[in-house]
């Protein structure tokens, strides 16, 4: 099973839970090299990373041949033959050149046949190497141009792994059910486009052209469907915003349409017939988690696209405006309480979860895989806000502190930039712990959900790094808090309080044990309903307190922190 598997949102967590991780050792931890990057080369990874492979580096780097150009628009048309296991068709792709140049990379996995690549009429040379698909123009296209291709291709699209990329599977009742599902493997799998995160469309046209009987739901808004007349039918969809290309998708099958609708958004469900009852009830969640996200972060991100909660084989996944649902119709994930702290049966995971993306993944999005917790940390977080609005700050402790048992403090969060690098499963966990950290650090609520609020209006509709988020928190705060983010995410450990009472003098003294130079985090201590606010740092300071040893505390379920005493 290649490394690329586990990415699955949210499914890598159960791949990994069933002992497959041995291909996150993989993953490499060397410092980044971003320009703009501030930080300190990240520590060293317990076991010696291993070199990314050619093939990676051509999926990950955003090389010379991408950087010279930005994407505009995608009109990707195909046919799919659900017998043969079939796609057939083209992938138009408008692009504008930000440098004179004669070459573009663009990828397709090597088991799908390039049938022609066409320049207005003129066919293109092109080499392949893996999944990359070196284009050549016979002359120099111009900075500042726009220029479009017409890709041509087809094949029986490889099925890897759990959910295959694009699986061809059946429904219960014998209908054919093919889904797209590629985060990680990389869209490539089953389409031809420029297969990287940094490097989006600003909007696309999903033509997909099925037998009579069956319903294609793909991403964006239904335009409508055309009769071929040779048994098939093309459904056509249109993305009015930009999009990742592992978020676009096919969900083929016997579905069964109902729809409602929160105030100007369009909401549109589909399930299997046997299911539409089942769906019915279940999907009534989606208007809850809509309300509570477009509380804390303002107005879900598609409108104009509308929101689809669509049935699938899997247990989800977080397609833009086209979310997929796999989880039982059942609350918790999975039927399992997974947090394990009596809150998550309160709610489905997987629409709170899978949706949350459409804020962040999707509108906000990471420009390299390395930093993915923007999109899995984030998402995490979110599932925590939903319960604080649901169900009140409490519970929204009590889940988020759940999610400690998860944690495995193994390697940093963020993983080696531009090799195609899949972070660990700390991102989720870890990322929405130090998120509620952070929030204490602020230590204000009403200034954290501005924050919060505001981080989500400057990038959505964006591709970011880390770099701009930590860059966000230390100009609206005036305060330097890049030496917490590079704590918590590219170094394994997280911050230490250690403790030296000296009951004799009612003493205690305090510092940090960190590996950040320069790490200075306040924090709440003493006794619980009265805490005291310490300004901690990595140099000894002292405090009075009548408190012992143990009467001592420190607020651990606000700061994701370790407590040493002496
Ligand atoms: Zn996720």
């Amino acid at each position: 099973m290649s490394l690329s598997q586990l990415v699955l949102c949210p499914l890598r967590i159960l791949v990994a839970a069933a002992g497959l991780t041995a291909s996150l050792a993989a993953q490499t931890t060397s410092p980044n090299s971003t320009p703009n990057s501030q930080q300190a080369p990240a520590p060293q990874p317990p076991q010696a990373p291993s070199a990314p492979t050619r093939a990676n580096i051509l999926r990950g780097a955003y090389g010379p041949y991408r950087a010279n150009n930005d994407l505009l628009f995608y009109h990707l048309d195909v046919r799919v033959d659900p017998e043969k296991k079939f796609i057939s068709g083209k992938n138009t792709i408008r692009f504008k050149m930000l440098k004179n140049d004669t070459r573009i990379q663009l990828d397709l996995h090597p088991a799908l046949r390039v049938d022609k690549i066409l320049f207005d009429t003129t066919e293109l040379k092109y080499e392949r190497e893996f999944g990359a698909v070196f284009v050549d123009f016979p002359k120099t296209l111009r900075a500042g141009r726009v220029y479009t291709i017409d890709f041509y291709y087809s094949g029986n699209p490889l099925e890897t792994g759990r959910f295959g990329g694009i699986a061809f599977r059946k429904d219960p009742s014998g209908h054919p059910w093919i889904n797209t599902a590629c985060e990680g493997i990389g869209a490539s799998i089953w389409w031809p486009n420029k297969d990287q995160w940094r490097d989006e469309v600003e909007s696309m046209q999903i033509s997909v052209s099925i037998p009579n009987d069956l319903v294609d739901v793909s991403n964006g808004k239904f335009m409508g469907k055309t009769d071929l007349g040779d048994g098939y039918t093309r459904w056509d969809w249109l993305v009015h915003y930009p999009i990742n290309n592992y978020d676009v998708s096919l969900n083929i099958g016997n579905y069964r349409h109902f729809s409602d609708h929160l105030g100007g958004l369009p909401l549109d469900f589909y399930a299997l017939p046997e299911d539409l009852d089942k769906a019915k009830k279940q999907f009534v969640q989606a208007k809850g988690m809509l309300e509570a996200y477009q509380h804390y972060f303002g107005e879900y991100p598609f409108k104009k696209d509308g929101y689809k909660l669509i049935e699938a084989p899997y247990s989800g996944m977080e397609h833009q405006s086209a979310v997929t649902y796999g989880n039982h119709f059942a609350n918790g994930y999975l039927e399992r309480d997974w947090t394990g702290v009596g809150v998550s049966l309160k709610f489905d995971f997987i629409i709170i979860h899978e949706s949350g993306h459409e804020w962040f993944g999707n509108a906000v999005t990471a420009a390299d895989p390395s930093d993915m917790w923007i999109h899995e940390g984030w998402t995490t977080y979110l599932e925590c806000l939903y319960v604080e609005y649901m169900f009140g700050h409490d519970d929204a402790i009590k889940y988020v502190n759940g999610y400690k048992a998860k944690v495995k403090n193994a390697v940093p969060i963020i993983a080696e930039r531009g090799v195609n690098a899949e972070p660990p499963q700390d991102m989720y966990f870890k990322g929405a712990l130090f998120l509620n950290t952070l929030r204490s650090v602020v230590n204000d609520d009403a200034r954290w959900w501005k924050l919060i609020h505001d981080l989500y209006q400057r990038f959505k509709y964006k591709n970011i790094m880390t770099e701009d988020i930590v860059q966000f928190f230390n100009q609206k705060t005036g305060k330097d808090m890049t030496p917490i983010f590079n704590q918590y995410l590219r170094r394994t450990a997280i911050p230490t309080l250690e403790l030296k009472f000296n009951g004799a003098e009612d003493t205690v003294s305090y510092r940090w044990k960190a590996d950040e130079p320069g790490f200075a985090m306040a924090v709440r201590v003493g006794k619980r309903d009265n805490w005291q606010l310490i300004q901690a740092t990595t140099d000894w300071q002292t405090m009075k307190s009548p408190l012992t040893k143990d009467e001592f505390g420190v607020a651990t379920d606000l700061y994701y922190v370790g407590v040493e005493k002496q």
